[in-house]
């Protein structure tokens, strides 16, 4: 972890899951003189003041980000330009901004839509880590230990901006790595983002049958397992798919071809084909988990 950091005031733009275990995280190792919140809801906003998770907040995000030196904004990657647009004309010089978003090139082309090109100060992020639940209460500070983050530098992107975002994920206890976004997308699309599509699929295609509440009765640890990210929540993901949807869309295919070829072997009797199937992902699932 780096003792080196220290962030003056810290914005947050939306204080969910994500923004609020990073104002948590950095609480706990004293880096933030002040954190503020900033977001659409008031309830919320007071919520996260309540738990101690923010010094502050505003619905204004004008106010919220006057003076800041880091900007992290946490919103759904939907909201990602409307939040450019108005933080944009509020920005000090010396203000970094950074995201949390789950896909790096949409962000990246909607901050280059709203700036003319992407600012030096604009560091784009995204932590490897998270939940199926939403909002500050999910928060918690050690939600980054141990685990990545991806930072997604531009040419122009000024070092000491990328040296301060990745200090500040370090304070959180995560392993700072960088990639281009191009890379960023295509790989999470296919560790990440395909298997929300494969554990909602499933639950709605089950959800839909007519014996749909004796499966439910009886579905047991292996289901509950699968599906847990099925609670995930709708919007982000209706977000993520959009804004990642090339490369979502290529692996899913891919996926389909290859449970066609399952389904076909089954037909046939394969038992070789699904032994050597069953086989190859248990041994590369150990390999992953070990
Ligand atoms: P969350 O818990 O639902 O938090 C989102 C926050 O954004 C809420 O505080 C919400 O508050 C605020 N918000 C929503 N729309 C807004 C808007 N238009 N303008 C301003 N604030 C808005 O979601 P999260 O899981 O933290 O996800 C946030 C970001 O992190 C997303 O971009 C997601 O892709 C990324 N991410 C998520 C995970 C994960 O596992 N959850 C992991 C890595 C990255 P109000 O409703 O009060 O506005």
């Amino acid at each position: 972890m780096s003792h080196k950091l220290h962030i003056g005031k810290l914005c947050i733009i939306g204080v969910g899951l994500i923004g609020g275990s990073v104002a948590r995280a950095l609480r706990e190792c004293n880096c933030v003189d002040s954190i503020v919140g900033a977001g659409r809801q008031l309830e919320n906003l007071k919520r996260a003041e309540d738990l101690g998770v923010i010094d502050a907040y505003s619905l204004d995000l004008a106010k919220a980000v006057e003076d800041a030196d880091i900007v992290l904004v946490a919103v759904p990657l939907g909201a990602m330009q409307r939040v450019f647009e108005q933080i944009k004309p509020h920005l000090s010089s010396h203000t970094i901004v950074t995201d949390v978003g789950s896909a790096k090139q949409s962000v990246m082309a909607a901050a280059e839509n709203v700036f003319g090109e992407l600012p030096a100060t604009f560091v784009p992020g995204h932590p490897i880590a998270g939940t199926e639940k939403s909002g500050v209460e999910a928060s918690v500070a050690e939600l980054f230990r141990h685990r990545r983050v991806i930072l997604t530098p531009h040419a122009k992107t000024d070092k000491m901006a990328l040296a301060k975002v990745r200090q500040l994920w370090q304070a959180c206890g995560a392993q700072v790595m960088e990639m281009e976004a191009v890379h960023h997308d295509a790989v999470l699309a296919a560790t990440s983002h395909l298997p929300h599509m494969l554990a909602y699929a499933l639950v709605d295609t089950l959800a839909r049958m007519d014996d749909s509440q004796e499966i439910f009765d009886y579905a047991a640890g292996g289901f509950r397992d699968f599906t847990r990210i099925a609670s995930s929540d709708p919007v982000m993901w209706h977000d993520i798919c959009l804004a990642n949807r090339e490369q979502l869309v290529k692996v899913m295919r891919a996926f389909s071809d290859d449970l066609h070829r399952l389904c076909d072997a089954m037909e046939q009797g394969d038992g070789e084909f699904l032994k050597t199937t069953f086989t190859r992902a248990k041994n590369a699932r150990d390999k992953f988990c070990g």
